[in-house]
């Protein structure tokens, strides 16, 4: 990225505004868009549980990716090598 894009992104970042860390579900929300957080002010105790679980389980779901493909770029340059060998 130039200097101009990082200025750019820098603006926009600016022109949202704070975010907010909500302590209920842990999740960020800009203070300007809402009083309270979009992601749980809603929920009942319950609700909020299985909305952490189903939060918790999409984290580790990305982190199991990504270690999939870290495997496959290791194995891809080993066969790289071995074949410029
Ligand atoms: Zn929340």
């Amino acid at each position: 990225m130039n200097i101009a894009g990082l200025l750019a992104k820098l603006a926009e970042i600016q022109a949202k505004g704070p975010s907010v860390h909500c302590e209920r579900c842990g999740l960020y929300y800009l203070a300007k868009d809402y009083d309270e957080c979009p992601h749980c002010s809603h929920l009942s105790d319950k609700e909020l549980y299985y909305f952490l679980v189903e939060q918790e389980q999409k984290r580790a779901g990305t982190k199991q990716l990504g270690f999939g493909f870290a495997i496959a770029a290791v194995v891809i340059a080993a066969l790289m090598l071995v074949v410029s060998i």
